[in-house]
């Protein structure tokens, strides 16, 4: 008996170790989860092809990846559907929207579970006085569905620092002042700084102040993150005075070169302050005479990587975005805002006019004159497009909505045509024969299909959206980008199913795996184990975006399940309440 004793021994201690090791390695049927997502295919944002398997989340985490074996309250059944990393848009002004509008439906119904915002130079809301670490406590207070990542807006700091007093080079005592500004900003977690030098008051700012400031970001592993000086102006200013969007600022002489010095200014930055760039909204630096064939946009695109590649073989770490909508962020309008409400300043005129008297004035012929000198003079800008600098400006507007349904769908230049007028004096034709007549610009003139497609192409540049928080669809009411609900949807569709410039998973990864690399959040971004659990699933062979410019609040096909930190934020077409989303914050 005595014996048998150390066999029995061994045998128990070998049956409990195997037992254990079964428990501990394999997914055993009892193993209990929170959500599992079955018989899906993987597309897990690091370029790796996608496979078939599921995925096990427990609490806000990823808990399984692969063969997944188990039990949960919430079973997904993800048979046809392709199931990956929630999309991270690194180019939202969603700042403070998001207090008003934390259901934050517009990104959540593309997909989208993290935005990056103060963007554009521009930060916290100057107008509530918060200090950045009161304004990301305040984010951090707000129930909302998504996560959000703050940048500081150098235009803000600027602002703060030299309030009306901006319309010059900063002294060395207020480039200390925003330099501590900034320093504060980072350590309570921003990603970075951000500027919009096309903007007040960021466009006064030298370089050299850039650079200086840039160094702080630097100094916490944070990017530079720049709308680029110029990026959106090349309409010379009559005087210094006078500002509106496309304005140009810059030397006369230097207008149809400043925005390819504003890209070499912006490696300057990186490479001086040892910053890593991020280029927002990034399209073509070199502007070509109008009109001209579509491979020269492709040309101009090519260059401008070429210019970003070199900096990238000297060792500058260079990201970029771009907002992948011909459209770029026109919305309808009506016609006669152009005119009445303008912003543009040689037709502050006609700004305290209303309708009526505006239409009255038009035909008696007064008013046809002034505005046609205006446009004989090059002052006359019509949504972002000044009608001078861009010949064609007449194609790139179209009807919407008219009481005479023959123009509905019509570019003011086929309506030219058509009747044989002048296009001028067919818009006040249309706007005397209706003056709510509704119109769009349906082309942004940055936007070029072949610049898009040969920008997005390029392995470090991400999809972004530009946008602002929408309300919930069933309370949005005006006008919207027609993609509002719906860029990333149609970002997977068109450029992976319909013109297949990219693979599925090249596309995943741009807009999850890469943004969050930029960000430094090493557990976002990919279907991981241990990472966070912000999913899409969706069809491939059904997204799309399904806004219009007339009825922009739809949510996108295809997009079947958005999960935000392991709870299911969209499904069936609606929101779902749930509120999971957080503030990031960058870890130093
Ligand atoms: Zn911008």
């Amino acid at each position: 008996m005595k014996k048998k004793h150390p066999f029995i021994l061994f045998f128990l201690f070998t049956l409990i170790i195997s037992l254990s090791l079964i428990t501990c390695t394999s997914k055993s049927p009892s193993e209990k989860y929170d959500v599992i997502i079955k018989n899906t295919k993987i597309v897990d944002g690091t370029d790796s092809a996608p496979y078939k398997g599921g995925i096990a989340i427990r609490g806000e985490r990823i808990a399984a990846v692969g063969k997944v074996r188990g039990e949960a309250p919430t079973v997904i059944d993800g048979s046809g559907l392709i199931t990956c990393p929630g999309f991270i848009d690194p180019h939202t002004h969603a700042d403070n929207r998001i207090i008003r509008n934390p259901s934050a439906e517009n990104f959540i119904m593309q997909g989208i579970t993290t935005v990056v915002a103060g963007n554009c130079g521009n930060s916290w809301p100057q107008d509530e006085n918060l200090s950045f670490d009161e304004w990301l406590s305040k984010l951090e207070e707000t129930e909302k569905s998504i996560n959000i990542a703050m940048l500081v807006g150098h235009g803000t700091v600027r602002g703060f620092v030299m309030g009306d007093d901006f319309k010059r080079h900063a002294t060395q005592d207020e480039i200390e002042e925003m330099k501590k500004l900034i320093d504060s900003a980072m350590k309570n977690g921003a990603f970075g700084m951000s500027s919009g030098l096309d903007y007040y008051p960021g466009e006064y700012a030298d370089t050299g102040e850039i650079i200086e400031l840039a160094k702080v970001a630097a100094k916490y592993g944070g990017r530079y993150v720049t709308h680029l000086r110029h990026c959106n102006s090349h309409w010379p200013a009559i005087d210094q005075e006078e500002w509106g969007y496309g304005v140009y600022h810059g030397p006369v002489e230097d207008v149809w070169v400043g925005k390819y010095r504003g890209l070499m200014e912006a490696i300057e930055v990186s490479r001086k302050a040892k910053v890593q760039l991020h280029i927002s909204h990034l399209n073509p630096v070199y502007r070509i005479p109008q009109p001209h064939p579509g491979f020269l946009d492709e040309a101009a695109a090519k260059a401008t990587l070429w210019i970003i590649d070199r900096a990238r073989e000297e060792g500058l770490d260079i990201t970029f975005d771009l907002i992948c909508a011909t459209s770029g962020l026109t919305r309808m309008n009506e016609l006669i805002n152009e005119f009445i409400r303008s912003r543009t300043p040689s037709l502050s005129w006609l700004r305290e006019i209303e309708k009526e008297e505006f239409i009255n004035k038009l035909k008696t012929g007064e008013y046809k004159k002034k505005i046609k000198g205006l446009y004989l003079e090059n002052r006359l800008k019509l949504g972002k497009i000044h009608t001078k600098a861009d010949p064609y400006w007449i194609d790139r507007f179209k009807i919407l909505e008219c009481n005479n349904k023959d123009y509905e769908g019509k570019t003011i230049g086929e309506l030219s045509i058509e009747k044989n007028t002048e296009p001028l004096d067919l818009i006040f034709e249309v706007l005397i024969e209706d003056p709510d007549t509704k119109w769009v610009q349906f082309l942004d003139e940055r936007h070029f299909e072949r610049a898009d497609e040969t920008l997005i192409q390029h392995p470090n540049a991400s999809p972004c959206t530009d946008l602002s928080v929408f309300p919930p669809i069933t309370e949005a009411s005006g006008s919207m980008p027609a993609f509002a609900y719906g860029m990333f949807a149609d970002f997977i569709g068109n450029f992976v199913r319909d013109k297949a410039i990219f693979s599925l998973e090249q596309a995943v990864r741009k807009a999850s795996y890469l943004p969050a690399r930029m960000l430094n959040l090493d557990d976002r971004g990919s279907l991981s184990s241990g990472y966070y659990a912000d999913i899409v699933i969706f069809d491939l062979e059904r997204i799309r975006n399904t806004g219009t410019f007339i009825n922009p609040a739809q949510p996108p096909e295809g997009v079947e399940y958005v999960l935000v930190n392991g709870k299911i934020v969209y499904k069936d077409k609606a929101h779902t309440g749930e509120m999971p989303g957080k503030l990031l914050r960058h870890e130093n």
